[in-house]
C-alpha cells in the first residue's frame, strides 16, 4: 500500500489533532480509514425535475436561473428572510432563505443553480425554503452524505476527503491482479474511491459501489482463510483410522445419512496432519450430539482424551448423560465436571482426568477450559448451540498438543452466509432430521385464546404427556422475577390445579435449576413453567407441547429454537405462541414459524424481516464489521468474490505472492481493526 494511504489522519492538510480526535470515533485513523469512509447516502443534483413537476409532499431538485433578487425583510432582531425569484422558463419559483446572508450574496443574478428542497404553494406562487443549493454547472452533480459525529461537517469530510485524493494524484494502488480485475469487469480501485466519494454521474457510482463491495467481500473471505492458516499448526494427535462399527451398532437408533456422514468427515480430519476445524451445524433435533460421540470413540481408539464443552450445567448434565448412554456400554469412561460437584469431589474427579482414568470429560466452558488438566487431550467438542462465528475458541488448543475442534452449531443460516461466516471452519449440514420424527405444530394465537390454549395443554397432559410454559424475563431483575413466580404460582392454584407444577428461571443456582430440571425429566413434574433457561437443549422425549407467553418478544430464531425443546418423542407435539400485542408486524412474522418447521427457511426469513443490520450488526458472529457490503442483498457479489477468493488461494492460500501483497494487506488490515 502507498505510504500516503497509512498517514495518520492528523498530519492530512487541514485536519490536525482536534479534528483527527472526532475522526478517531468514527474509527478512522489514517488516510485510507478516511478513504474507506464511504457515504451513507448521496443527494443527486443530476435527476433534477422541472419546476411544475416538483411533487407537493416531497423532496426534489429543481433547475432553475436566477432572474432577481428581491430586498431583505428585516422581520425583527435575528430575523432577516432573503427572496429571489427564479425561473425554469416555463415556471417561476421563488427562493426564500433565512439569515443565511453569506449564502445568498453568493448566488448571482442570470446563474443557472439546482436547489434541493421541498417545494410548496400553488400553481401560481411556488416556493421553496432553505433549499441546498448548487450551481448548475458544477462538476459535481451527486453529492456525498456522510455518517458523522458531533463536531465534524459534511463539508470537512468532503474536503479532507478531497485533500487525500488529490495528494495521490489517481495514483492509488491496485490490489486486484489484473486477470481478476478483467474476469469481473471491474473498474480500477482508483476510480472506485474517487467516484464513491465525488461521482461523475450515476453509473460511474455504481461501476464504483460494485467493485468496492466485491473487493470488502473478498478481503473477509481471504482474510478467513489467513486465520484458518494461522490456526494450521501441525497437530500432535494426529489419529489413524480405526472401527467404531460397534459404536454406530449399539445405538438404539439408525443414524441418518447425513449424521454418518459428520462423523466420518470427522474421522476423516483426525487423521491428518492438521488439526481438525469443524462445524456441525444442524437445525434442533438433528441429533448432533451422535455426532459428537462418533468422534469422541474415534478418538478414545486411538488413545486420546475428549472434552466436550457446554455453556450451561444443565446443558452439560444432558449431554453427560447422552455421551455416558452412547458409549460406556462401549468401555469408554465419561465423567462430568460442574460447579455443583463438592470440592473433594472435583478434585478428585480431576486427578482421575490428569491420570487418564476417565476418557471423555463434559463440562461447563469455564470449568473444562481453566481448571482441568488432560491425560492426553486428542479432541475438542464445544457445543454453542446458537453463538457462531469465529474466536473464543481457542481456549483449549494451548492444551495437548493442538488437539483437533469440533464445534457445534443449532443456528440454521442460509448457505451463502454460512460460507462466508464459517470460512475458517470446515462445515457438516445436518440437514435432515431423524425418522419418524414429527414437525411441531405451531400456532399463533392472542391473549384472547390463552384459556383455550390452556385447556390445551392440560389435555395433553392427561393423556400422560408434559408441557413447557415459557414466559420471557428481558431484564432478568427482581420485578421481572416476581412477576413470572406469581404467574406460576397462578397457574398453579388456578388453570392446572391438580397437576405438579414447577419453576425454571435463569437466577436460580445451577444446582437448584438442575434439581428442577431433573424433576421434569423424571417426570416428577406435568408441567414445567420456565423463562428462557429451557432453550439451550434440554431434552425431555415426553414433553409435547409448549406454549410462549408474550411470543411477539422472541427473536424468530430464538422461538425456533425454543419449539425445538418439543417433538422430540414419538409423540404429536405442537407449539402455540401467545401475543396479547398483535401488532401487524408481530402477526407476520410469528406466521413465518406456524408455516415452516425448517429452520433454515426460518432464519432466511428473519434474515429478510430484521435485515442484515441487526444479523450482522449484533457482532454475535465476531466477523468484522461490513462497510459497504450488505451479505443479505449482494449475493451475486458474494458468489463472485467467493468464486475469486477461492481461484486465488487455491495457488498461494497465504497470499505470499508479491501480485497478493496489496490484498494481503488489506486482509490483516480488516481483521486487525476488528480485533478489540
Ligand atoms: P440436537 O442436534 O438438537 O443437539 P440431539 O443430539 O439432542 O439434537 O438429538 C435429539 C434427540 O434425537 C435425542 O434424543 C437423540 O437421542 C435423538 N436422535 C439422534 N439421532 C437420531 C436418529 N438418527 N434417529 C432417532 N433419534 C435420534
Ligand atoms: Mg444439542
Amino acid at each position: 500500500m502507498l505510504d500516503a494511504l497509512k498517514k495518520e489522519i492528523t498530519y492530512i492538510k487541514g485536519v490536525g489533532p482536534k479534528r483527527a480526535e472526532l475522526y478517531a470515533k468514527l474509527g478512522i485513523r489514517d488516510a485510507f480509514d478516511l478513504l474507506c469512509h464511504f457515504p451513507r447516502d448521496y443527494i443527486d443534483y443530476s435527476s433534477w425535475v422541472p419546476i411544475k413537476d416538483a411533487p407537493a409532499d416531497a423532496p426534489c431538485c429543481v433547475k432553475a436561473k436566477l432572474v432577481k433578487k428581491l430586498a431583505p425583510a428585516f422581520i425583527r432582531k435575528g430575523l432577516t428572510v432573503y427572496k429571489a425569484l427564479l425561473t425554469d422558463g416555463e415556471d417561476d419559483l421563488t427562493l426564500i432563505i433565512y439569515n443565511a446572508e453569506y449564502q445568498f450574496r453568493s448566488l448571482s443574478d442570470g446563474k443557472e443553480y439546482i436547489l434541493s428542497g421541498r417545494v410548496t404553494g400553488n400553481l401560481v406562487r411556488r416556493e421553496i425554503s432553505s433549499p441546498l443549493i448548487l450551481p448548475a454547472d458544477s462538476p459535481d452533480l451527486i453529492q456525498p452524505v456522510y455518517r458523522l459525529t458531533e463536531g465534524l461537517s459534511q463539508n470537512m469530510i468532503r474536503q479532507n476527503i478531497h485533500t487525500v485524493l488529490d495528494s495521490i494524484g489517481g495514483d492509488i494502488f491496485e490490489p486486484l491482479p489484473p486477470e481478476i480485475m478483467h474476469r469481473y469487469s471491474l473498474c480500477s480501485l482508483d476510480y472506485a474511491l474517487e467516484n464513491i466519494h465525488f461521482p461523475r454521474d450515476s453509473h460511474a457510482l455504481s461501476l464504483a459501489k460494485r467493485r468496492l463491495v466485491f473487493d470488502e467481500l473478498l478481503t473477509l473471505r481471504l482474510g478467513m482463510t489467513l486465520l484458518r492458516l494461522k490456526g494450521l499448526k501441525a497437530t500432535g494427535c494426529r489419529m489413524d483410522p480405526r472401527d467404531i462399527s460397534d459404536y454406530y451398532s449399539s445405538l438404539p437408533f439408525e443414524l441418518t445419512s447425513c449424521q454418518r456422514r459428520a462423523i466420518e468427515d470427522c474421522c476423516g480430519d483426525m487423521c491428518r496432519t492438521f488439526p481438525m476445524n469443524r462445524l456441525v451445524q444442524g437445525d434442533v433435533g438433528s441429533g448432533k450430539t451422535a455426532v459428537a460421540a462418533g468422534a469422541a470413540c474415534f478418538a478414545v481408539r486411538n488413545g486420546y482424551q475428549t472434552a466436550l464443552m457446554a455453556p450451561t450445567e444443565i446443558l452439560a448434565a444432558q449431554h453427560y448423560e447422552t455421551l455416558s448412554g452412547f458409549l460406556e456400554p462401549l468401555g469408554i469412561k465419561v465423567a462430568l465436571l460442574t460447579g455443583s460437584l463438592t470440592p473433594k469431589k472435583k478434585s478428585a474427579l480431576k486427578e482421575q482426568v490428569k491420570n487418564g482414568e476417565y476418557q471423555v470429560v463434559v463440562g461447563t466452558h469455564a470449568l473444562v477450559q481453566q481448571t482441568t488438566e488432560f491425560h492426553r487431550l486428542g479432541l475438542v467438542i464445544t457445543d454453542e448451540q446458537h453463538r457462531f462465528g469465529v474466536g473464543q475458541r481457542d481456549g483449549l488448543a494451548a492444551k495437548g498438543e493442538n488437539p483437533h475442534k469440533l464445534v457445534m452449531s443449532a443456528t440454521p443460516i442460509p448457505r451463502t452466509l454460512a460460507m462466508m461466516i464459517y470460512g475458517d471452519l470446515d462445515l457438516s449440514v445436518l440437514d435432515e432430521l431423524p425418522k419418524g420424527r414429527k414437525p411441531v405444530k405451531t400456532y399463533a394465537v392472542t391473549g384472547k385464546l390463552r384459556e383455550r390454549a390452556f385447556g390445551f395443554v392440560r389435555d395433553r397432559l392427561d393423556e400422560g404427556r408434559q408441557a413447557y410454559i415459557v414466559c420471557p424475563m428481558i431484564e432478568e431483575n427482581d420485578q421481572e422475577l416476581q412477576s413470572v413466580k406469581e404467574y406460576a404460582q397462578r397457574l398453579e392454584t388456578n388453570d392446572f390445579r391438580g397437576y405438579r407444577v414447577g419453576l425454571l428461571h435463569g437466577r436460580m443456582s445451577a444446582a437448584d435449576k438442575e434439581k428442577v430440571m431433573r424433576r421434569f425429566k423424571d417426570h416428577e413434574l406435568d408441567l414445567l413453567v420456565s423463562t428462557t433457561v429451557v432453550e439451550v437443549g434440554v431434552d425431555v422425549p415426553n414433553a409435547a407441547v409448549m406454549l410462549i407467553e408474550n411470543a411477539d418478544r422472541f427473536g424468530l430464531s430464538q422461538l425456533h429454537q425454543l419449539r425445538g425443546r418439543v417433538g422430540r418423542g414419538s409423540f404429536e407435539s405442537s407449539c402455540i405462541l401467545v401475543t396479547d400485542n398483535p401488532t401487524e408486524e408481530s402477526v407476520k412474522r410469528l406466521k413465518i414459524l406456524s408455516s415452516t418447521p425448517d429452520g433454515f427457511k426460518v432464519s432466511e426469513e428473519d434474515l429478510k424481516l430484521r435485515g442484515p443490520g441487526d444479523f450482522f450488526g449484533s457482532r454475535q458472529h465476531g466477523l468484522p464489521a461490513l462497510k459497504i457490503a450488505d451479505m443479505s442483498s449482494d449475493t451475486e457479489l458474494l458468489r463472485l468474490a467467493q468464486s475469486a477468493a477461492d481461484s486465488i488461494t487455491s495457488s498461494d492460500p497465504e497470499l505470499t505472492r508479491p501480485e497478493h501483497a496489496g490484498l494481503r494487506e488489506l486482509a490483516e488490515r480488516l481483521f486487525e481493526d476488528n480485533k478489540e
